[in-house]
């Protein structure tokens, strides 16, 4: 599996779709100070997932829409699109290439896609995760991350290993479970009552 091309339109300084294909291997981007480099490496944690505005370096998710600039008026979108080779089967879906899309809304309103049919976030949390990719799998290493993983406490550095072996997925499936399992517990009890009621 690898990455093979990543298209951004509207999304942040990036007001024109633009398209970075990748090879496998290393791959540097490089260019001058505010040039746009980490708005690439946004806009990849971003279309796998990214939920945190703050992690985007913005106040709100709708600042990664491209709010003008060079005489060009701000635009009322964003996407992007990620394409991952998935000849060797890496991502548990039948197709050797999967794209996914996200798109944003001034609106606030969010669309997601794989493979161009819509789906859920969670969705694609779901595919990539399997894989061992994917938000807060700790792929990415952000600027100043480092320095924050080093001078943690130790429940904080435990929380950085279970994320990158892959237990978040499964402490997310349990909470969900959880979730579902006191709804239950809840109908239970209305069960419970209204048959003794009746009696
Ligand atoms: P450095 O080398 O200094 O880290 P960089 O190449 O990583 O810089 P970025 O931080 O990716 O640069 O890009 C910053 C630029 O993106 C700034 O000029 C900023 O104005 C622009 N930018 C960020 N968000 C938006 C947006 N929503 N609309 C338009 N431009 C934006």
């Amino acid at each position: 599996m690898h990455l093979k091309s990543l298209t951004l339109k509207g999304f942040k300084s990036f007001a024109s779709a633009t398209t970075l294909r990748f090879e496998p291997g290393i791959t540097c981007v490089v260019g001058p100070n505010g040039s746009g480099k980490s708005n690439v490496l946004d806009a990849l944690s971003w279309v796998m997932g990214e939920q945190g505005a703050k992690s985007l370096r913005g106040g709100k998710m709708e600042d990664v829409i491209f709010a003008g600039a060079g005489g060009r008026q701000p635009l009322g979108r964003a996407e992007v699109t990620l394409t991952i080779d998935n000849n060797d089967g890496a991502l548990p879906i039948e197709y050797s290439e999967v794209s996914i899309t996200r798109r944003i809304f001034r609106d606030g309103a969010s669309e997601y896609e794989i493979n161009g049919n819509s789906c859920r976030l969670m969705d694609i949390q779901e595919l990539l995760s399997d894989s061992g990719i994917g938000r807060e799998m700790h792929v990415i290493v952000g600027q100043g991350q480092l320095g924050a993983i080093l001078e943690s406490k130790p429940e904080g550095r435990r929380a950085f290993i279970e994320e990158a072996a892959g237990v978040l997925k499964h402490r997310r499936r349990k909470e969900k479970a959880l979730r579902k399992l006191d709804a239950m517990q809840a109908n239970l009890t209305r069960l419970t009552d209204l048959t003794a009621e009746l009696r």
